[in-house]
Parts: structure tokens; C-alpha cells; sequence
């Protein structure tokens, strides 16, 4: 199906008028996400924080600094990729949205996810992972694995909050398991920017496969 711009106008529209869940009440800006339209890699967290309510923006608060980090590291451009969350109104306090949530906001993410149109989707953090996965996958161990979900693919790795909880770069620390796990995502990014099809490409990493 092809998409246009005035489809992503409508899904902005829809989205900053929404009040289908009880996180409308409190926040400032509904955080769409951002960056490339027609990204190959598309990132999902968990929700909006307090920076990213004010600003209206995804992961512009230390997490997300940290996230850039992450990317200049392994020569990601941030433009390049979309990022977004499962729900788009940040929950009080910063806790994790609840099921009735997630599951008023999952059509726009399910919709950002139709036109974007991504090779590969990476779930950022458990809040992430569940949404896509539904509950019984631990972060820990699910980390560093591609998931189906749908006809697509779906990657897991840490939340980089998560990583500044846990400061240690020693190997085996969250921090070694990311930087890891995101060496081996630039590597599949590689193939498929030289235009190779995911499914086949994860065919030469059976012990990668979820
Ligand atoms: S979190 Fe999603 S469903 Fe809830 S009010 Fe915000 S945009 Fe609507």
C-alpha cells in the first residue's frame, strides 16, 4: 500500500487532538516521534518523558542523549532512522504505561509503522518488547535477538535508561551487551542499505534468531 504525506498529516492530526486514554489529561505535547519518514530502521521506547513532554520531541532527555551517544559511536545518523514510543502522552511520574493505555495508542503506532515502512524495528527496552511480543520475554535475555512479529522483524535491545542505571562497561554489563548488540545491528543496517532482504540476511545469524 502507498502512503502519503497527507496520511502522515492525518495521523498528526488524530494524534494531537487524541484523548482516547487518561495520559491526555496531564501532558503538554503528544511526542509523535520523529526523523526519517522512509527509515529503514525504526526504534520504539517506552513513553515520553518530562524533557520530551515539554518539547514535544522523543528522547531529547539524558536517556536520549545518551541514545545519540550510542549512535555517534556506531556511526548512526540519527536523521536517518525514525524513533518513536508505544504511547505518545507521558504517564505521570514516569511510570510505565499501563495495558489500557498501550492499547488505546497501539493503531498509531501500528500506523507510523505501516508508512514508515521499515526493514527492521527495534524494540528499546521490556515496556517496547511487550508491546510487540506480549508479556514472557525478559529484556536480559531477550537482548541481542531478532523476534518475528507480523511479516516483519523486530530486534531487542536494552533501553538506554536502563544503561544509565547500570554505569558498568565491563564485559557482560548491560552497557557491553548494547554496544554489542548494536555493532551487530550496523552490520545487518550495512546489508540492507547494499539491498539485501532482512529475512535472508538473518539466515547467516541462526543464533540470533528469538
Ligand atoms: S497516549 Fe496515545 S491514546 Fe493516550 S491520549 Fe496520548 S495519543 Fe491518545
Amino acid at each position: 500500500m502507498l502512503f502519503s504525506a497527507q496520511d502522515w498529516d492525518e495521523l498528526e492530526t488524530s494524534l494531537r487532538s487524541c484523548k482516547k486514554c487518561p495520559l491526555a489529561e496531564n501532558r503538554t505535547n503528544v511526542v509523535v516521534g520523529e526523523g526519517n519518514r522512509s527509515a529503514e530502521l525504526m526504534f520504539v521506547g517506552e513513553a515520553p518523558g518530562a524533557d520530551e513532554d515539554i518539547q514535544g520531541r522523543p528522547f531529547v532527555g539524558k536517556a536520549g542523549q545518551l541514545l545519540d551517544k550510542i549512535f555517534e559511536v556506531v556511526g548512526l545518523d540519527r536523521k536517518e532512522v525514525y524513533i518513536t514510543n508505544t504511547v505518545k502522552c507521558r504517564p505521570p511520574g514516569n511510570r510505565v504505561p499501563n495495558n489500557q493505555e498501550m492499547t488505546a495508542c497501539a493503531p498509531f503506532l501500528e500506523m507510523q509503522i505501516e508508512l514508515v515502512n521499515p526493514a527492521a524495528l527495534i524494540a528499546l527496552g521490556s515496556t517496547a518488547l511487550t508491546w510487540f511480543l506480549g508479556k514472557g520475554y525478559a529484556i536480559t535475555k531477550a537482548r541481542g535477538k531478532w523476534y518475528r512479529w507480523r511479516y516483519r522483524f523486530v530486534f531487542a535491545v536494552f533501553h538506554p535508561s536502563y544503561l544509565l542505571r547500570n554505569p558498568s562497561r565491563k564485559k557482560g554489563s548491560p552497557k557491553w551487551y548494547m554496544w554489542q548488540d548494536m555493532l551487530h545491528l550496523m552490520e545487518v543496517y550495512g546489508r540492507i542499505k547494499n539491498g539485501e532482504r532482512i529475512d535472508s540476511i538473518l539466515k547467516d545469524y541462526p543464533e540470533r534468531l528469538g
